[in-house]
């Protein structure tokens, strides 16, 4: 029997089947990925196919002497569905096809995937990108959230759903991508030096302060 996480897969309630949710940066597929996915689908007689709230494709019920052939046929790296990492990245179409868009949320969407995605972390670690206040990528419950605005992007961490769910705080406003990014990748490791195993970021910012973290990151508490 395979553990969640080997081979890309996630144990099912039967105790038997397997989950498999290929990686889809920020949800975006064409149809040659929809046909590949229905194509493989079928063959292997897979009983459901979900969208999960990842914006990923997931491949429900996959029988354990198919999960290799399964792969093949997809063709596709796993989505990091479990494990202490990066699991997501989130984004809504901003500038790219919303007509309320101020900010490229899919671009930066797209670069924090490729450079986060699945990254080991001393917790779970979800990250959203919204081109509007809007925040249609759920960005004030990621433990990092980008919302786009006229005077550029607002910063949220410490976001987070689960049993005891939190509603993120602003770090910085105004910032341009560039900037925006440089923050991501300090917050990472603030939160790499900092988190105690398996913490997610908003209980470390809860014990040492939003203020030590603004402070830590040489924001000054008004960015
Ligand atoms: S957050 Fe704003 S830009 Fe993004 S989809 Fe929603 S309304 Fe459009």
């Amino acid at each position: 029997m395979l553990k969640d996480g080997d081979k890309g897969v996630v144990l099912q309630r039967d105790r038997e089947t397997y989950g498999v949710a290929p990686h889809i940066p920020c949800g975006v597929v064409t149809p040659e990925i929809l046909r590949k996915i229905a194509d493989t689908a079928e063959k292997y007689q897979v009983p459901m196919v979900k969208i999960t709230s990842a914006a990923r494709i997931a491949l429900l019920g996959v029988k354990e002497d198919d999960v290799d052939r399964v792969w093949n046929d997809l063709g596709m790296s796993p989505g990091s569905v479990v494990g202490i990492c990066v699991r997501s990245v989130k984004a809504c179409p901003g500038t790219t096809y919303c007509k309320r868009g101020q900010m490229d949320s899919l671009g930066v969407g797209n670069r924090l995937d490729e450079k986060y995605h699945g990254m080991e972390l001393p917790g779970k670690m979800k990250i959203g990108v919204s081109g509007c206040p809007n925040q249609c990528g759920e960005t004030s419950f990621k433990d990092i959230g980008l919302v786009g605005t006229p005077k550029g992007w607002r910063v949220y961490v410490g976001g987070n759903g689960g049993t005891n769910p939190r509603i993120g705080e602003v770090l910085a406003q105004r910032i341009d991508t560039e900037t925006a990014l440089a923050l991501v990748d300090k917050i990472l490791a603030w939160y790499r030096a900092n988190a105690k195993p398996k913490e997610r970021m908003g209980r470390t910012i809860e014990r040492l302060g939003l203020d030590a973290m603004e402070e830590a990151l040489g924001l000054g508490g008004d960015a």
